[in-house]
């Protein structure tokens, strides 16, 4: 279905959503202008943004050139040496002041969120909060980027290790989560010491360029917190190719990752990458069945299933099976489709159509393999974007779905035997983002920490995210950590320092 044939079902949605914009507190947000070295810049040229529930136009923005990231490149160079003199405690204060006006901002934030990207409204708020965080955390971490004193091999000799800031950096950020991407990312590198430049995704650009006006009117100096918006091949190139950008994070599909860390390689740069995942959902019989089922609809439909961590793949005992299906549809069939902007909404569109249709092909796929689909098919008549929830019951490891990372409200259910064939099955994947294990038993999940091949399991919980933990992937789910009290040397360098000679 195109936009035109649901504009007669969606018309009133395009209302709430103008309505919104209108009333914002602070209407300079939808201005549009990309921040390069304190300046707002229009643009010669504009990209329109448009509300993915709808299609409609929602805002325009700057379409920044390769010529615009050289103003902001030579710009973050400058800001380096007086940011990273500055005290950490110093810094910390900004970053915080930066936090506080996100918060006090929140709705506004919430709103660009919702109608650019297209989540709920509800999820929307908690991202603003949970990006202020991450600014907030680092903001501590920054005042305690300790080095070491190594025992000495050498006689009379003192041995230091001092982390440095490692200069510029820059962050290509994704649209499923369009505002705490950039503040982990921004965050870190700046209570290192270090300037940051980001692009956003360009489906996501109003909500970065919000929060470029918060960080700036926190103190943030010139140069130190660039956003530029605009092609993406265009901008991330004149990134790759400047030995100025000594780092570089990336958060996004793994192909793409696999073409920055690529164009990385010829001025060497320091590279995190946070990149696709297809998470193992694992439920063995002996667990509560309504806790199970719980946890999979938390990590299979928050960010409407277009989230890094969402389970892909659910594994139930052969023994539960049946009746974890029948719980699981009664749960997904309470799931209302709608615009992010309606207060029942829990899943809203797909932000992008590609991956709508990546949805609907595996869908398609499962079925043609033998899959029972179970859908309520509330969301077709809603616009192309819109993904109804769907359970694929007795869905196999020959199917698209379970071997490729889906990006939406899309859940495959697949029965296993023992322990040891769901672990091989689990692990039977190049993406090693992250995991859940749900079973009562002690020692079976310890054995399952240790046995899951991937950077974050989650043992009989769906939520585990947040600044204090070192969120990123094994295999080809990525490079570093994001968060922690790792984040931050992502983008410092480490300094060996000998003092010989020093006998009296
Ligand atoms: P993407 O990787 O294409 O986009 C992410 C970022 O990379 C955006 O800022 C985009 O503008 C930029 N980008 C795209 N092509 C580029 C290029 N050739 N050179 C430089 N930068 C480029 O992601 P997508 O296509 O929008 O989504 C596709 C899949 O990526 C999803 O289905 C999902 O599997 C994965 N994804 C993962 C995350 C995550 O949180 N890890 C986020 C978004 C998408």
């Amino acid at each position: 279905m195109s936009f035109q044939t649901a504009r007669h079902e969606t018309s009133h949605l395009v209302a709430i959503a103008r309505e919104r914009l209108q009333n914002l507190r602070r209407r300079d947000f939808v201005a549009g202008a990309a921040l390069i070295d304190g300046r707002w810049i229009a643009g010669e040229q504009r990209d329109v943004v448009v509300d993915p529930a709808t299609g409609e136009e929602v805002a325009e923005v700057a379409r920044c050139n390769a010529a615009d990231m050289e103003v902001a490149i030579a710009a973050a160079e400058r800001s380096f040496d007086a940011w990273r003199e500055l005290l950490p405690a110093r810094r910390g204060e900004l970053l915080r002041s930066w936090a506080s006006l996100m918060r006090h901002h929140l709705e506004d934030l919430a709103v660009l969120v919702t109608v650019e990207q297209g989540k709920p409204i509800a999820e929307a708020r908690y991202e603003i909060g949970y990006g202020a965080e991450f600014l907030e955390w680092f903001a501590a971490e920054g005042e305690r980027a300790y080095g070491e004193t190594i025992p000495s091999h050498k006689p009379a000799s003192l041995l230091h290790v001092r982390k440095q800031p490692i200069g510029v950096a820059a962050a290509i950020t994704p649209w499923n989560f369009p505002v705490a991407m950039i503040t982990r990312k921004a965050g870190a590198a700046l209570a290192a010491g270090c300037p940051i430049i980001a692009k956003p995704a360009p489906e996501t650009p109003l909500s970065a360029l919000a929060i470029a006006r918060l960080a700036a009117e926190a103190g943030v100096p010139p140069g130190v917190f660039q956003v530029l918006v605009g092609d993406p091949v265009a901008l991330s190139t004149s990134l790759l190719r400047d030995a100025r950008v000594r780092a570089l994070s990336f958060t996004g599909s793994t192909q793409v990752g696999r073409l920055l860390l690529e164009g990385s390689a010829e001025t060497v740069k320091k590279v995190s990458l946070e990149l696709g995942g297809h998470a193992p959902f694992l439920v063995f019989d002996d667990v509560d069945l309504k806790k199970a089922v719980n946890g999979a609809m938390a990590a299979k439909f928050a960010t409407s299933g277009q989230d890094c961590l969402a389970a892909n793949r659910i594994y139930v005992q052969r023994r539960i099976y049946d009746a974890f299906v029948e719980a699981f549809a009664t749960a997904m069939a309470r799931l209302k489709v709608g615009h992010g902007l309606e207060p029942a909404t829990d899943i809203g569109p797909m932000t992008k159509l590609s991956v709508a249709n990546k949805c609907r092909a595996h869908i398609d796929d499962a079925s043609a393999k033998g899959a029972r689909v179970i859908c309520a098919h509330q969301g077709d008549r809603l616009g192309p974007n819109f993904v109804s929830p769907t359970l694929l019951s007795g869905a196999t490891d020959a199917m698209l779905i379970a071997r490729e990372e889906t990006f939406g409200p899309v859940a495959a259910v697949l029965p296993f035997d023992s322990e040891d064939e769901v672990v091989a099955r689990a692990n039977a994947s190049e993406m090693g983002l992250a995991a859940y294990v749900y079973t009562d038993s002690l020692r079976r999940a310890l054995r399952l920490s240790e046995s899951i091949e991937c950077g974050m399991v989650g043992i009989n919980t769906a939520s585990f995210t947040g600044p204090p933990i070192p969120f990123g992937g094994w295999k080809q789910s990525g490079l570093g950590r994001e968060g922690s009290r790792h984040g931050i040397d992502e983008y410092m360098e480490h300094k060996y320092v000998c003092f010989g000679d020093l006998a009296a």
